[in-house]
């Protein structure tokens, strides 16, 4: 397989080392020894969180088919808000807990602690008041203001359990996560706010709870007054929060709950099908995603952190919310939007909060990417020390210009490999101590076990190619799809028999090196050569007049199946026959005659899920030319971009 970075690797700065949690070695050291006795490891780690009752029993797990069960801590007693600021008011009651950048560059805020405290306790005998107890559910439809983080850690204070639904979904998205996990109260803003352009939130509740099937009720709807909008409000079921908050005092307790007991819900973002409600409990995914945050990003104590991600996604659960504030870290939460009002805004914003660990998605850089590099350098970075990606492989192209640019070629980055499922990081560098390779998530973190396996269950040794699984459970791990626990088995045990399966696809270099490839439904086979779509795209994508690009097989007489490239240029570009050509050209030159796309469609836009991932399998459909059959669409942020590629498919030769 070809290595589109080009054997280029990046070894961690000299200046990083005296600082770094762990170097080289001491992270190796750390790895075999949670790998030979996960127990003692997890038993030691089980102490980053307070506990009211100490657990006895570190780890009661099991994969085995048609009885899997996943317990860690399982006899302790814990809470998540409790973890997340009481313990913290001690020593950091007058740290900033959380900066929240507006959508508007003029609005900002910085909550403390203390203040995090207070707010949470507010939020949560406003739901108190409302019958909200141990194990109900909650749905937040929320833009990002700080209210949304209060709303979480008062159901998580209150041992409710939320399920947090992105506020860029419809109605009828909304109405079927209401109804999954049976919610009787929901909590929404009068409006949101993004790139200047307001979201008619509470309008889309009420069409959404309109919609429910007879017998399905919400009976509370708590209105956060965010834009001011004139809104309709239901006497009998809506109320608006600031008025119920100054019925409240800011003292609440903390419920006790088991460590199994569930957190939230989050359904996953719906690249490959229908979403899955997806089950976290308390303790292992506090314990998962504080030592994931602490090693990932090398935090310590008066860094600025900021993810850019929703928290209407897992990564904004992990690493805006419950990873940084379990290690009482100062959080960033950013309302806005990468290109408003311009295309300056992130790095605008690295500089004014002195940002040092800055965290984003491959579909952010690209599209920052197209507009150059003079946006980038007409600001400081300066007090950068870090950067991140996370939710889609990123190509070496886009990773070198987020280095180089983005980065000033100083920062380490993190490509961090995860999914809603399992809670926390799985697969990624940890800066101080791994060498770099553009595209590649490198190592497994502590406590992990990948292997490959091919189609049959053979687990691969050495440099292989395979389906990409994990061999023995982790305490941020799932614990079962709400309310179908056949559904759980079935879709991540099935396959690989007393293995957890990612769907992901994924190569093992010589130095042990881990490059996703794919979801592994997305694998293409060309004349009997299997292919990952991440490589093809990566290679279309080094060309200078390619932004992005989307690869997919269709049905070929003669190779079995054929490569079908959707490409979109740069601004500025002209689709021309003869950059057709050229772009054929180029692939196979980068990767091979094997590898020489059949068929390349320019398109403006490609199809995307709402956190801003490509779905192939819309592609796929548009190639094999089924147009009728194109599956769950409801994740997908633009609907309008599908009849345009349906009208401009490339005929087949
Ligand atoms: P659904 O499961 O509903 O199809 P989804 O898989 O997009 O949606 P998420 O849990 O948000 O839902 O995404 C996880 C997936 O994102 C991974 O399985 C992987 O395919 C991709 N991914 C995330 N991070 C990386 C990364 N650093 N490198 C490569 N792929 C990544
Ligand atoms: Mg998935």
């Amino acid at each position: 397989m070809t290595d589109l970075s080009h054997g280029k690797t990046y070894p961690p700065p000299p200046e990083w080392q005296p600082r770094a949690w762990v170097n080289p070695q001491t992270s190796r050291e750390m790895y075999d020894a949670s790998i030979a006795d996960p127990e003692l490891f997890w038993d030691e780690h089980g102490q980053r969180i307070d506990w009211f009752k100490p657990y006895t029993r570190v780890k009661n797990t099991s994969f085995a088919p048609g009885a899997v069960s996943i317990r860690w801590y399982e006899d302790g007693v814990t809470n998540a808000a409790y973890n997340c600021i009481d313990r913290h008011l001690e020593t950091r009651a007058d740290q900033v807990a959380i900066i929240w950048e507006g959508d508007d560059p003029s609005e900002s805020k910085h909550i403390t602690y203390q203040e995090l405290h207070d707010e949470v306790c507010r939020f949560a005998n406003v739901l108190r008041n409302r019958n909200v107890g141990k194990g109900d559910r909650v749905t937040i439809y929320m833009p990002m203001i700080p209210e949304a983080a209060y709303a979480m850690l008062a159901c998580a204070r209150l041992g409710a359990v939320h399920s947090v639904v992105f506020g860029g979904f419809s109605p009828d998205s909304l109405a079927g996560r209401i109804e999954d996990c049976g919610s009787r109260v929901v909590i929404t803003a009068d409006e949101g706010l993004r790139g200047g352009r307001k979201v008619a939130l509470k309008a889309n509740v009420d069409a959404a709870i309109d919609r429910l099937p007879p017998g399905v009720d919400v009976d509370h709807v708590i209105v956060v007054r965010r834009t001011g909008a004139n809104v309709a409000m239901d006497p009998l079921r809506d109320v608006w929060y600031d008025a119920a908050r100054e019925m409240v005092t800011a003292e609440c307790p903390c419920e006790h709950v088991e460590a199994e007991h569930p957190l939230f819900i989050l359904y996953t973002s719906g690249s490959t099908g229908k979403p899955k409600g997806v089950l976290h409990t308390t303790a292992g995914y506090l314990v998962y995603t504080s030592i994931t945050h602490k090693y990932v990003f090398d935090y310590h104590d008066g860094d600025i952190y900021w993810c850019t991600a929703d928290v209407g996604w897992v990564t904004g659960h992990s690493y805006i919310l419950y990873g940084p504030l379990t290690n009482g870290a100062t959080t960033l939460m950013f309302e806005g939007v990468p290109n408003y009002p311009d295309m300056s805004r992130f790095w605008q914003v690295i500089d004014k909060h002195q940002v040092n660990t800055f965290y984003t998605a491959p579909t952010a850089l690209r599209s920052l990417m197209q507009a150059g590099d003079a946006p980038v350098k007409a600001t400081s970075r300066a007090s950068l020390r870090l950067l991140g990606s996370v939710g889609e492989p990123i190509n070496p192209e886009a990773w070198e210009w987020y280095h180089r640019v983005v980065g000033d070629d100083r920062c380490p980055i993190v490509d961090t490999w995860w999914q809603t499922e399992t809670g926390g990081v799985l697969i990624s560098p940890l800066p101080g101590a791994t060498t770099l390779k553009p595209g590649s998530a490198t190592l497994p973190l502590f406590g992990i076990r990948p292997e490959l396996v091919d189609a049959d269950g053979k687990v691969l040794e050495g440099e292989a190619e395979g389906n990409l699984v994990i061999a023995d459970s982790w305490p941020g791990q799932m614990r079962t799809v709400y309310g179908d626990h056949q559904r759980f088995m079935d879709t991540y045990f099935a396959t690989y028999p007393g293995k957890y399966f990612s769907g992901d696809g994924c190569r093992r270099d010589a130095d042990g090196y881990y490059w996703i490839t794919g979801r592994v439904d997305d694998v293409i086979n060309v004349s009997g050569h299997r292919m990952g779509t991440a490589e093809v795209e990566s290679a279309l994508v080094a060309h200078a007049s390619v932004s992005e690009a989307a690869v997919v097989g269709y049905p070929h007489d003669i190779k079995g199946q054929g490569i079908y490239a959707y490409v979109t240029l740069m601004s500025g570009v002209e689709p021309t026959e003869t950059l057709r050509k050229e772009l054929v050209g180029w692939v196979r030159q980068e990767i091979g005659p094997i590898a020489t796309p059949d068929l390349i469609q320019f398109a403006p836009n490609l199809p995307k899920t709402r956190s801003g991932k490509i779905m192939r399998r819309i592609l796929r459909k548009i190639a094999e030319d089924d147009f009728g059959a194109l599956g769950d669409t409801s994740t997908l942020s633009d609907p309008a971009v599908v009849d345009e590629l349906v009208n401009n498919r490339q005929n087949r030769r």
